[in-house]
Parts: structure tokens; C-alpha cells; sequence
């Protein structure tokens, strides 16, 4: 593992970089994973694929990624999917919510190209996405992250 802040290499198992002195998790400008410079902004690191944290409010959840139990601070809620799917699903707004941008897609349009006959059958596929969502049949979104409970 590697200090956002710094680059330089630290023990996994540490909470405070030994070389700068920021607590781990904290920065933006290397990846936590291969130590590579990264731009401040990035969410994935272009040299290995890890996913990167922004440094604030990161720290606490880092802390469990450390102790083993990987934390998802990006994690959607399978509640607001499910809800989003059930209540205004011909929208295809819970797929976008998840990322599933093509299949949210295909549902907006549909439903707006035929000016809101294809609501019908959009609804009863995103009921359908809906209630694998909350029956716990669909557990990741587009990013392959487990869905918040
Ligand atoms: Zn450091
Ligand atoms: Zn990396």
C-alpha cells in the first residue's frame, strides 16, 4: 500500500504515513495501490485499474478497507434503486443511478419516443429490475460494487 499524499510506500496495517505524516487515505495525488502519480481528480488509477478515494471523508472507511473488510465509500443504495425502479422506472433513472447507462437509456428513450405508450411495457421491465433489487437477485451496479443495504 502506498500514501495518497506522498507515494511513498507504507505498511498496510499503519494509519499515519511514517513519511509525511497524513493520515492514511488522505491525498489525492498517488494511487494507494502501485504508488503511481495520479491526477487529483481521477476515480480509477490509469496505471493499475484500483479504484482511487478522494482523501475527505475517506479515512474512516479506509481504516476497514486496512483491517480486511474491503469499504465501498462509493456504494449506491439498493433501497433508492429499487424505489426509483418501481416508482419511476419507465424513466430508466435506477439504471442510471447504478450506471447501467445503456439500459437506462434504452428505457428513456422508448417511453419518450413514443410519447408514453412505451411507458407501459418499460414500467413492468423496470418493476421487474426493480423487484430483483430489492428481493436481493441484483446485488452490484454498473462499477461491479456491492449495493448499500
Ligand atoms: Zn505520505
Ligand atoms: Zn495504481
Amino acid at each position: 500500500m502506498y500514501c495518497r499524499n506522498c507515494g511513498k510506500e507504507i505498511d498496510p496495517k499503519a494509519s499515519f504515513c511514517v513519511n509525511c505524516g497524513v493520515a492514511v487515505g488522505t491525498g489525492n495525488s498517488f494511487c494507494q495501490n502501485c504508488g503511481q502519480s495520479v491526477t487529483p481528480d481521477a476515480q480509477v488509477c490509469i496505471h493499475c485499474g484500483h479504484m482511487l478515494y478522494g482523501g475527505r471523508g475517506y479515512a474512516g472507511s479506509y481504516a476497514g478497507y486496512a483491517n480486511g473488510s474491503p469499504a465501498y465509500p462509493l456504494q449506491k443504495s439498493r433501497i433508492a434503486a429499487g424505489i426509483l425502479a418501481i416508482l419511476v422506472g419507465s424513466l430508466g433513472i435506477h439504471n442510471f443511478y447504478l450506471g447501467y447507462n445503456a439500459r437506462g437509456t434504452v428505457q428513456l428513450l422508448v417511453t419518450v419516443l413514443t410519447c408514453g405508450v412505451g411507458a407501459v411495457p418499460m414500467g413492468i421491465w423496470a418493476l421487474v429490475e426493480g423487484i430483483m433489487l430489492l428481493c436481493n437477485s441484483t446485488n452490484y451496479d454498473a462499477r461491479g460494487i456491492p449495493l448499500k443495504d
